[in-house]
């Protein structure tokens, strides 16, 4: 039979990415949302940190073991913002079009026009939490900078703005299985896989 893993999350996006991801491994895949878990406070000061917390409380209330993300977009010259905030910049109606403006504001502020100063980056930690309480950590980053306005429809959240060094379109023009082998949450899952092989 195969073992269940539930994403501790109900981001729609995330919950996709990573259901793609987790396809090679003989998982039976369910989210926070199948298992109508609500999600706990983010409390934590780093993307680590907040990961363990969602993915022990999924954990915990499924009884099975729990896959979390944490990621966010980290803006140089607005030393690191959003970062762990970066759901919250969009407001409860969580509107990326809201924060995307919100971003620019902020980097025109601080005078931050050009390539070189909108260096940025994405930053993804993975927990897996398993029922006996072990828990398993890794973090995945992947470098660029910001270009306004935001473009391309694929992809969710800040990808529209992102443009990933070495490239020339934003992860929101990119095709969906392309950012995925190039991205934060990528590189954090290579780190992972090898755990997985062994549930
Ligand atoms: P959280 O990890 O659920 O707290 O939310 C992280 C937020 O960071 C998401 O809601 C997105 O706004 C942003 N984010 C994380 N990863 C990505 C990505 O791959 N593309 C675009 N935005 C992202």
């Amino acid at each position: 039979m195969k073992t269940k893993l539930v994403i501790a999350t109900h981001n729609k996006g995330k919950i996709s990415e990573i259901k793609n991801l987790l396809k090679p491994f003989k998982l039976n895949i369910f989210s926070a949302t199948d298992f109508d878990i609500s999600a706990p406070k983010e409390t934590g000061k780093t993307f680590i940190e907040n990961s363990i917390i969602k993915a022990k409380a999924v954990s915990k209330k499924s009884g099975h073991i729990a896959l979390a993300d944490d990621s966010g977009l980290c803006i140089n010259a607005l030393n690191g913002s959003p970062g762990i905030l970066s759901a919250r910049w969009a407001g409860k109606s969580k509107n990326f079009t809201i924060a995307i403006h919100k971003i620019e504001k902020e980097l025109l502020k601080v005078s931050a026009t050009s390539k070189r100063s909108r260096r940025a980056h994405f930053c993804c930690a993975l927990s897996l939490a398993y029922p006996t309480g072990r828990i398993l950590s890794f973090e995945g980053k992947v470098y660029g900078h910001l270009n306004f306005p935001a473009v391309g429809n694929n992809g969710f959240g800040y990808d529209p703005i992102f443009i990933p060094d070495g490239y020339k379109k934003t992860f929101g023009e990119m095709n969906f299985l392309y950012k995925e082998r190039i991205s934060h949450r990528q590189i954090a899952f290579n780190k992972l896989k090898n755990y997985l092989i062994k549930i």
